[in-house]
């Protein structure tokens, strides 16, 4: 069967083995469509938690095609999505209900193989059944679990209104999230690409707004400028210096972007204080994979427009190259069977 492998930092390359064999608590998943994330860009870069030689892909669905001798829960045949963090339930963190700190955890496609294959052994409590979306949305339950994460970190209120800096995959995927989940029906989005904000205004967004030279000067015009929720999205520390300059006092920051290691934050604590503004920040998610289920396969989320090229599993190392050589591709899904 033909895998894609990154054996070490700035090497890629789609690969012929052997047909893997689920141990007795794992099924054996034959993918079906899988996104490229920034994090495969990172483990192929060097500069993430990755174990070499490693199969990329966190982001993916499937069908069973074989279970282990204590599988009881999935049958061959079954549509699935893959959560692809294995928690230990062992450690404080994950003995105090908050798995997405795991001491311990391991990761489908960042520390043992993922969905960049023709098939891929993952634990029996790690896939999650649907019936009705299609494989392409399915492939969105990892990020999807990671945005209903930061969603419920939010108290929201109705009328509130929303901003979202960045509309990418992740910051379009909150935008839904915010509308279809929330019911928020004020959204500014903002974000460097035009095209990015053509699909916003398809996922519902009030307002769009580029992110040039005027920007400020156009927030200024909607809202008088200021936003009880300001969600980050970018993972870039200048946009989130200018998100503070717009957030309404009683306002909740959501930051979301995965930032520079030695990116810094200039705030004043006075501005917190009399503002009385909430931070946030969300890694991964908790018990939220459920729910981004739920939400794809009953279509509250329809997340395909969000999909900016398809590849085949051949043509990925070529174009994981390409993106960390800076290529803008949008959302890139690899149909892998
Ligand atoms: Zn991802
Ligand atoms: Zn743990």
């Amino acid at each position: 069967m033909k895998q894609i492998v990154i054996d070490k930092p700035h090497s890629i390359n789609v690969e012929d083995t052997y047909k893997p064999q689920p141990p007795n608590s794992e099924v054996l998943v034959k993918p079906r469509f899988g996104g490229i994330c920034g994090t495969d860009i990172h483990i192929y870069e060097g500069n993430f938690i990755g174990t070499y030689p490693v199969t990329p892909c966190h982001e993916f669905s499937g069908e069973v095609i074989e279970v282990g001798s204590s599988v009881s829960n999935v049958k061959i045949g079954d549509k699935v999505i893959v959560d692809p963090n294995v928690r230990c339930h062992q450690c404080d963190a994950c003995r105090t209900g908050r798995l997405n700190i795991c001491e311990n955890f391991s990761a489908v496609g960042v520390t043992r193989p993922g969905g960049f294959s023709e098939l891929v052994c993952v634990p029996e409590s790690n896939v999650y059944k649907f019936e009705n979306c299609s494989f392409e949305a399915a492939a969105f339950g990892e990020p999807l679990a990671c945005v209903l994460y930061g969603q419920s970190k939010i108290n929201y209120m109705p009328g509130q209104k929303v901003i979202i800096w960045g509309a990418g995959a992740i910051g379009l995927l909150h935008l839904m999230a915010c509308k279809n989940i929330y019911g928020c029906n004020d959204i500014t989005i903002v974000d460097l690409e035009h095209k990015n904000l053509d699909t916003a205004i398809k996922a519902g967004a009030s307002h769009t707004v580029i992110a040039d030279d005027n920007l400020e000067a156009k927030l200024s015009e909607i809202n008088n400028g200021k936003f009880d929720i300001a969600i980050d999205a970018t993972g870039n520390s200048n946009a989130v210096h200018t998100l503070f300059k717009h957030l309404a006092r009683g306002g909740q920051a959501l930051l979301f972007g995965v930032y520079d290691q030695k990116a810094e934050l200039k705030l004043s604590p006075f501005d917190i204080f009399i503002n009385d503004w909430e931070i946030k920040g969300s890694l991964t998610y908790n018990h939220d994979f459920y729910s981004a289920v739920k939400a794809l396969d009953n279509e509250l989320i329809k997340p395909e427009i969000l999909i900016g090229l398809k590849i085949s599993l051949d043509e990925t190392p070529n174009i994981i190259r390409k993106i960390a050589d800076g290529e803008r591709m949008g959302k890139v899904q690899v149909k892998i069977n």
